[in-house]
C-alpha cells in the first residue's frame, strides 16, 4: 500500500499521468492483522496494524483513485510473458509491464514463477523459517521488484513501508527516463 500511495501521487507528473497502476488488496495473511504499534515515528501510540489495514486502503481510495483496487483475490502465479508478466489470481488474469510482489516473509506463500528466486530469509531467526526473494535493490529479475519483509528487510512496519515507498521511487525514476524521482507535496 505504501507503493501504490507513492505511484497514485504522482498523477500529476507528466511521464506518469497515463500509466495503468492496479494492487491487489489481499489483506487477511498480512501481519498487519494483530500487530499493535508504540514504537513508529508519525503513527500515534496503540495504533491497531488492523486500522491501518483499513485506512490505507481508504487513504489511498480517496486520494488516488486511478490507482484500481482488486479485491478478493489472491495471486496464484507470475509468469514472465513476451512484454512484462502474466498475473493469475483465484479469479482473474491481469497483465503488467512491472510487477511489484510485497507478500511478507513467510513460508507459507507459494505463488508459481517466484520458487526459482525464493531464498531462506537473510536477517530472520533461522528457527522461524523467513523466506526472500532474492533480489538487488529490490530488483528481482527485469520489471519485478520486491517490497517489504519479503525483500529481505527486518519486520519492522516503518522498514516495510520505507521498502515500498523505495519502489515507487525506483519505478518513477523508470518512467521519468532514469531521472532521479520523488513525489513531494508543500504546506
Ligand atoms: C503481532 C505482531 C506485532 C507487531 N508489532 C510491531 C511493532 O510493534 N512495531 C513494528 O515496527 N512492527 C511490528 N510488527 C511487524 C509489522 O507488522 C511487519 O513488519 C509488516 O506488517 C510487514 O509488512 P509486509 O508488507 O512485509 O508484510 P505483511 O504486512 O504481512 O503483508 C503481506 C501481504 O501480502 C498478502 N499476500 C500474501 N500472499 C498473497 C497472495 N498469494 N496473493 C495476494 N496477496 C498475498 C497478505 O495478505 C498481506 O496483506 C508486528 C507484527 C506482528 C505479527
Amino acid at each position: 500500500m505504501s507503493c501504490a500511495l507513492v505511484l497514485g501521487s504522482a498523477k500529476p507528473k507528466s511521464f506518469a499521468a497515463h500509466k495503468s497502476i492496479g494492487i491487489i488488496m489481499h489483506q487477511r495473511a498480512s501481519h498487519l492483522q494483530n500487530a499493535l504499534f508504540n514504537n513508529v515515528l508519525g503513527l500515534a501510540p496503540g495504533t491497531l496494524g488492523a486500522d491501518i489495514l483499513e485506512s490505507g486502503k481508504a487513504q489511498l481510495e480517496q486520494l488516488y483513485p486511478h490507482v484500481e483496487q482488486i479485491e478478493k483475490e489472491k495471486v496464484k502465479s507470475i509468469v514472465k510473458a513476451s512484454e512484462g508478466f502474466t498475473i493469475t489470481t483465484n479469479k482473474n488474469t491481469y497483465h503488467s509491464k512491472l510487477v511489484v510482489i510485497a507478500a511478507g516473509y513467510t513460508n507459507l506463500v507459494h505463488i508459481d514463477g517466484l520458487q526459482h528466486y525464493l531464498q531462506p530469509h537473510p536477517r530472520a531467526a533461522v528457527e522461524k523459517e523467513r523466506m526472500w526473494l532474492k533480489n538487488e535493490d529490490h530488483l528481482v529479475a527485469e520489471g519485478l521488484y520486491v517490497a517489504g519483509t519479503m525483500a529481505g528487510w527486518r519486520s519492522q512496519f516503518a522498514i516495510a513501508a520505507g521498502s515500498g515507498a523505495q519502489v515507487a521511487t525506483d519505478i518513477l525514476t523508470l518512467w521519468n527516463d532514469g531521472k532521479h524521482t520523488k513525489v513531494h507535496d508543500k504546506a
